[in-house]
């Protein structure tokens, strides 16, 4: 669907194989493509030029190898400039966990990925780091959303905290914090409510949750297709209840991974896990490399 851009870089470069630098008119030439490419990647306006800037200036007057075409440099330059935006510091998908019970506080908008998101993360921290794990759901308003949580729960092996009606969150995140303690868990997940937009009541229930619960970590669902519109969730979220990394969800659907950089360039935010699936096992960890790859093409 997409041209490639190391073979759209290659013809822009074919007349320019003798020259020993790369000049400055070269180089703009080469970022015009890159530019292109990011754009259909889905990164947004203002990151792909600021980003294609960066580059610019590390590739004029950058001397041109013998062993591969300048097109193939121009992309190794773009390659590992995206890889420094797009990492974060530290161990990829690395949660502060330790002192249990940990809190983990999930936000995001409904239809996000957020409750799939939770019992993956709760599946994968019980099966490869053998935490005790109690995931609730603090949807009050979505009955549906409740038992959602419950039936993955069960599905996947790991406590839900059971759901009493007529509870309103805070008190929920209360009772999942003592039993937490009571019954020896390492980690205890709170599913916030998500609503289409965000809204003033979304923003009070998780930041009246988030100050019961003292959360280790915010994480942030995001829909990795919706593009720009998931950096503008992103930091509204972190503004008003503040986020320690982002899931980007649907990283197997058909987008090339734009979002992921405008995400960084903009909000800063670590990208701590990708969604790939529907299955609870369709999680990993964020690897710059990948992504770089694919908004490369
Ligand atoms: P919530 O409203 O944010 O809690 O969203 P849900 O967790 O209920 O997810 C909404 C839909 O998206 C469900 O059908 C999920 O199976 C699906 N979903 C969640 N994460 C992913 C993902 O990474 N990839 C794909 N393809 N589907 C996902």
């Amino acid at each position: 669907m997409f041209e490639n851009l190391s073979e759209r870089l290659s013809g822009v470069f074919d007349r320019l194989t003798k020259q020993g630098a790369l000049s400055e008119e070269d180089v703009a030439t080469a970022l015009r493509e890159v530019r292109v490419a990011l754009l259909e990647a889905d990164v947004s306006l203002p990151v792909a030029r600021d980003f294609v800037k960066v580059v610019q200036e590390k590739a004029t007057g950058q001397a041109v190898t013998k062993s591969i075409t300048p097109g193939q440099q121009v992309v190794k330059i773009v390659h590992d400039a995206l890889i420094d935006v797009l990492k974060g510091e530290g161990e990829p998908g690395a949660l502060k966990i330790d002192n249990p019970p940990a809190p983990i506080l999930m936000v995001g908008l409904q239809g996000s990925g957020k409750t799939t998101t939770t019992a993956k993360l709760a599946k994968r921290l019980k099966d490869r780091d053998g935490k005790r794990v109690l995931m609730a759901s603090l949807d009050v308003n979505r009955p549906a959303a409740m038992e959602q949580l419950a039936i993955l729960g069960a599905q996947i092996g790991v406590d839900t905290l059971p759901i009493v009606k007529g509870e309103d969150p805070v008190a929920i995140a209360k009772r999942a914090k003592t039993q937490a303690g009571l019954g020896g868990y390492d980690v205890y997940m709170l599913d916030t409510a998500g609503r289409l937009h965000i809204d003033a009541e979304l923003i009070a229930q998780a930041a009246a949750v988030r100050d019961v619960a003292n959360p280790r970590e915010t994480l942030l669902v995001v829909d990795g297709l919706t593009g720009q519109d998931a950096v503008n969730v992103a930091t509204e979220f972190d503004d008003k209840i503040g986020v320690s990394g982002v899931v980007l969800t649907r990283m197997d659907g058909d987008g090339r991974g734009g979002a992921a950089l405008s995400m960084r360039a903009v909000t800063g935010k670590p990208i701590k896990y990708v969604g790939l699936g529907e299955k609870m096992d369709a999680i990993e960890t964020f690897e710059p490399e990948r992504i770089a790859g694919r908004i490369l093409g």
